[in-house]
């Protein structure tokens, strides 16, 4: 799978620690065998989400994710698998094999790298040197607007001269070429002669850098009234527009250990709230937040603020959410993540938090005007993006008249039908209905109403989609419990192993997530049960294979229980058969098939055998009884079944 090796991945994996690699982001307690603790893919209040250091899985009994280390880390960081498998194997110390063409990638990657760092060092260097009247200038820019030199130090500010080539030249001098340059976005080509020029010229610069703190692009500022304000990095092999999120560098231990992320808007909010000892806060970089940026906060933080302008940007956010709330999408599940523009992206469910600055005012002019604790009661006073949003709602309808009233009641009784924490719906049903002056309770069954509706409706369209049809991050159905106690069998045995999966069909196994499992593990009939995770697709597959590896069976008698299902299975094959043999004499018959007297042969064998296996099953079924769960009797084998 994607290069590597199945013995490489199974290196990875026994080497990976999988309770300290998910105690990294969930407190687990031992429980037995197992480890337990909140499932970090559902909200829960009581334990169900098991890790099983032996086998190196984990498994949720709520929402039915689970898989291995790889699994878990590509759930919870948002990897795709080879970048699961770098992340892992960088962690346990497994060297990986690189091919050519990753080799000519990394080493680009690094080039680009190595020229965005001599930039940011140039244009700092030029911030801070004295004389130059540009960058003077800059400088009083900054002290105007109240940023402390060590924290412009600390983010990394710079200067870009006025000039055409002063980093062009530097580069030039280094022996960094200008294909190298163009191509990090630094110089542009001339428009009607050859060669390039410099980017960003007397500007304030900013470094944007990723998550590791390397730099990846620059904003520049305009010190002038006339020029464009921001002129910013394209994007390149490094930098990606809506993926990098401004001060993650250097807010992610405060992120971390308060538990917290607060997303401002530009480059001065964020330094002002560092600079007050926000050090938990990122600027979002642009007009939209992205599923992309959330989901890098998301690996960091639980609670995520987002400080709103009271303006008409947050209102006319917040329409843009309700008006998303009211379509097809439902909460169980699903939140939204939100831009100060009104642009939303769905993604996962996430407590995000809105936090509104009063009128007038973005956070760097409220810090600087009231201070560090005027922003924190901000803070403090966040709601959660569906309170919010109500509150929208309710204040753009005239309460005083029976209408408003009306019409506020059923948008409310809209947006808690999608909140899918029964504790919080409650909370706004309350707040909300002293404002409407209703009964809450009476909010709150017609909310449960509109959302039962709903759920019925889902429910009849995953009846009318196969199997295959239902979305990626839907969990299978439950499987029957025949089949699988059989597949647990064959995953946990391996005489049931040897026995039975040359006599099984792909038909025997009617749940086809079962039978992707049964289809890999006749792949690799010798692997650990554990290692089949790497050959399995689909991450409701890979939770499958965990749910059956995570309960450890006793199964007692197990060669009986493997001779019998073997017979069984004979039986069942037969019977097949005989109906094809039956349909072929009478095909015969109709055409005279020279073939038909080998066929009522045939026919008669098979008949002979069936009595001979049916004594034989009787005999044994009388002695012992079959598996835990009964053989199963599906309605077009009832027929067949004994
Ligand atoms: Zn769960």
């Amino acid at each position: 799978m994607a290069g590597f090796t199945p013995a490489l991945l199974e290196e990875i994996r026994a080497r990976a620690d999988i309770v300290e690699l998910v105690g990294q982001s969930v407190r687990l307690k031992k429980a037995g065998e197992n480890w337990k603790g909140l499932c970090p893919f559902h909200t829960e209040k009581t334990p169900s989400f098991t890790v099983n250091p032996k086998k190196g899985i984990f498994h949720c009994f709520g929402c039915k994710a689970g898989g291995d280390a790889f699994s878990f880390l590509r759930k919870q960081e948002r990897l795709d698998f080879p970048e699961a498998v770098r992340a892992l194997a960088q962690r346990v110390g497994v060297e990986l094999p690189t091919d050519g063409a990753e080799r000519v990638q990394d080493g680009k990657l690094e080039s680009l790298r190595a020229v965005m760092a001599r930039a940011a060092r140039f244009y700092s260097e030029a911030l801070w040197k004295t004389g130059d009247p540009g960058a003077d200038k800059a400088r009083r820019y900054l002290e105007g607007r109240g940023v402390d030199a060590e924290v412009a130090q600390r983010f990394g500010l710079g200067y870009a001269p006025e000039g055409w080539d002063n980093l062009l030249g530097l580069m030039r001098r280094e022996g960094l070429g200008d294909e190298l340059l163009a191509q990090a976005g630094l110089v542009l080509p001339r428009q009607n002669a050859t060669g390039f020029y410099d980017r960003f010229r007397g500007r304030l610069m900013f470094s944007i850098r990723d998550a590791q703190g390397r730099v990846v692009a620059f904003g520049g500022r305009a010190l002038g009234p006339d020029e464009v304000k921001y002129i910013n990095s394209p994007e390149t092999p490094l930098y990606v527009k809506g993926h990098t999120v401004y001060g993650l560098d250097l807010a992610k231990p405060a992120i971390r250990e308060r538990n917290r992320a607060v997303v401002v808007e530009g480059y001065l909010d964020c330094l002002m709230a560092h600079q007050h000892g926000f050090t938990e806060t990122v600027a979002a970089l642009g007009t939209a937040f992205t599923t992309a940026q959330l989901a890098l906060l998301q690996r960091n933080a639980e609670e995520i603020v987002a400080v709103f302008d009271a303006d008409a940007a947050g209102q006319k956010a917040s329409a843009r959410l309700e008006e998303m709330m009211t379509d097809t999408m439902d909460a169980g599940g699903l939140a939204w993540a939100v831009a100060r523009t009104g642009g939303f992206e769905r993604s996962g469910y996430f407590p995000v938090k809105v936090a509104v600055l009063p009128p007038g005012h973005d956070p760097d002019s409220l810090l600087r005007a009231e201070g560090a604790a005027a922003f924190q009661s901000r803070l403090d006073a966040a709601r959660s993006i569906l309170s919010f949003v109500m509150q929208q709602a309710l204040s753009e309808e005239d309460l005083s008249t029976a209408r408003g009233r009306a019409t506020a009641h059923a948008r409310v009784a809209l947006i808690l039908s999608k909140v899918p924490n029964a504790e919080e719906a409650t909370t706004l049903a309350a707040q909300a209905s002293r404002q409407l002056g209703v009964d809450s309770t009476q909010l709150w069954i017609e909310a449960q109403q509109l959302q039962g509706a709903r759920a019925r409706g889902r429910r009849s369209e995953q009846l009318t989609q196969s199997g295959r049809g239902a979305a990626e991050s839907d969990a299978w159905p439950p499987p029957i419990p025949f089949e699988r106690d059989l597949v647990a069998l064959l995953l946990q045995v391996d005489e049931a192993r040897a026995e039975l999966l040359p006599v099984l069909t792909d038909e025997d196994v009617a749940h086809q997530g079962l039978r992707l499992v049964v289809t890999a593990l006749r792949r690799t009939p010798s692997a650990l049960p554990e290692a089949l995770m790497a050959d399995l697709e689909g991450d409701r597959e890979r939770g499958l294979l965990a749910a059956l590896l995570v309960e450890d069976r006793k199964w007692g008698d197990t060669h009986s229980h493997v001779a019998e299902l073997k017979r069984r299975y004979h039986i069942r094959h037969r019977k097949h058969r005989v109906h094809q043999v039956t349909r072929a004499i009478i095909d015969a018959q109709a055409t005279g098939d020279p073939a038909l007297p080998a066929l009522e042969d045939e026919l008669r064998g098979l008949q002979r055998d069936l009595q001979r296996e049916a004594e034989a099953v009787r005999e044994l079924a009388l002695a012992r009884p079959v598996l835990p769960s009964e053989w199963p009797v599906s309605p077009q084998r009832r027929a067949e079944t004994p």
